[in-house]
């Protein structure tokens, strides 16, 4: 290989995390797509075959080491496992709840750390990944938002989450729902999410249906449009959080460039299949955006839209100034839009007491507490006045 076409390579799908590979010359192939990997087996000049081998061990079979890639040569496979590793990000920490919900630490990057979710269900298992170190938006209510943003994760580092969560539960992938609701803006991290997302659905790699994968996103509008016409489509999830622009330009401050109407625009026009929804997630805030002329509103802006709703409640936090609702205004929200035969569901919090619940992500070494390093940025006493708290 060429030195140019190696640096291509390596830059495409090289992820240096973990001990293993820091300090070696050694890439890391998971998040290396079908093509990427025929190039790699063209260098070492192996029929194009081997590649989709390769592809079916670590995607498929969910393999970690040469040695256990019994389908391959022992001499391929030496040669591989001098340059190449097929690794996962290490695990720090793991907190498990008393509902018995876990959160995963992992250590990305020395000192980086991002979290990924289980959510174990009646029917279902539910894993929610992270697309990014830290989240430019900046939404109020969320903690993730306070925190710096690091960087992007590559297509590999979010597979990774995926592949590692599912070893650590050894659950059977059908069983399985990915939220790609974590920490970050997956639509700021477009192309990575995206691969990651081919990779999880190929039917020669992880082979899970995208029906069973769901991409949250605050409405980066121009993003949505691009999802709309890709040839695999996750269910979309819109953070839809206000009814009037006065109040989601504080809470979500990308809607100064995107107004609900430009976003609820893009909505009618996303495609769905057969029996498929939008879900729009709404977090409810005491006084902020829970009052009954807000559910008014809400039924009004979501008119003709194939939906569903999910109501969450603040989970509160001590980096958030916002208030919870009580039961009975989340229960007086709820009718009025089931008086209007809206399906709406209450999501109510999972893994709070180990600060996995959404909108708690913040990389915390510990089950709760405010001891983030560095520490978040404090709320604006400018935001709550505009929004007459
Ligand atoms: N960035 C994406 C996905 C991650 S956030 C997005 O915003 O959609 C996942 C969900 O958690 C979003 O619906 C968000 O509105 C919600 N959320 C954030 N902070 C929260 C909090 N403190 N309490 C409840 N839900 C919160
Ligand atoms: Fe980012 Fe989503 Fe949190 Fe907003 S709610 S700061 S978009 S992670």
């Amino acid at each position: 290989m060429t030195p140019k076409l190696e640096r291509a390579i390596v830059n495409c799908f090289k992820v240096r995390h973990g001990k293993q590979v820091v300090g070696t010359d050694k890439t890391n192939l998971v998040g290396a797509s079908l093509e990427e990997l025929t190039s790699v087996v063209q260098d070492l000049s192996e029929p194009s075959y081997r590649a989709r081998q390769i592809y079916a061990g670590i995607y498929c079979r969910r393999l970690r080491s040469w040695e256990q890639f019994t389908d391959l040569s022992k001499g391929l496979r030496k040669r591989l496992e001098d340059a190449y590793v097929i690794e996962y990000p290490p695990v720090a920490k793991t907190f498990e709840s008393r509902d018995g919900t876990r959160r995963y630490l992992f250590e990305v990057s020395p000192g980086q750390k991002i979290e990924s979710v289980f959510i174990p269900e009646e029917q279902r298992e539910t894993f929610c990944i992270s697309t990014q170190v830290g989240c430019a938006v900046e939404c109020l209510f969320c903690v993730t938002g306070k925190l710096p943003m690091r960087r992007n994760l590559s297509a590999g580092e979010v597979v990774a989450q995926v592949l590692s969560l599912e070893q650590c539960r050894g659950c059977a992938p059908k069983r399985l729902n990915i939220v790609i609701m974590g920490m970050g803006e997956p639509l700021h991290n477009y192309e990575n999410v995206m691969k990651a997302v081919r990779l999880m659905t190929d039917k020669e790699g992880m082979a899970i249906s995208p029906r069973r994968i769901t991409l949250s996103t605050s409405g980066v509008v121009p993003q949505i449009k691009r999802l709309a016409a890709e040839p695999v489509i996750p269910n979309l999830a819109i953070s839809l959080n206000a009814t009037t622009d006065a109040v989601r330009d504080v809470l979500i401050p990308i809607n100064r460039k995107w107004d609900i109407a430009t976003l609820l625009d893009a909505c009618r026009r996303f495609p769905l299949e057969g029996r498929q929804r939008i879900t729009f997630e709404y977090v409810l805030i005491e006084e902020v955006n829970d009052t009954p002329e807000d559910a008014r509103r809400l039924v009004a802006l979501l008119e003709g839209l194939r939906k569903k709703i999910n109501l969450i409640p603040l989970n509160a936090d001590p980096w958030v100034p916002l208030r919870t609702p009580s039961e009975d205004r989340i229960l007086a929200f709820q009718k009025i839009l089931t008086d209007h035969s809206i399906t709406v569901y209450i999501r109510r919090p999972r893994g709070q007491d180990v600060s996995a619940a959404c909108g708690m992500l913040a990389g915390r070494d510990q089950a709760q507490g405010d001891l983030l390093h560095p520490p978040p940025k404090p709320v604006e006493e400018s935001a709550l006045a505009r929004l007459g708290l």
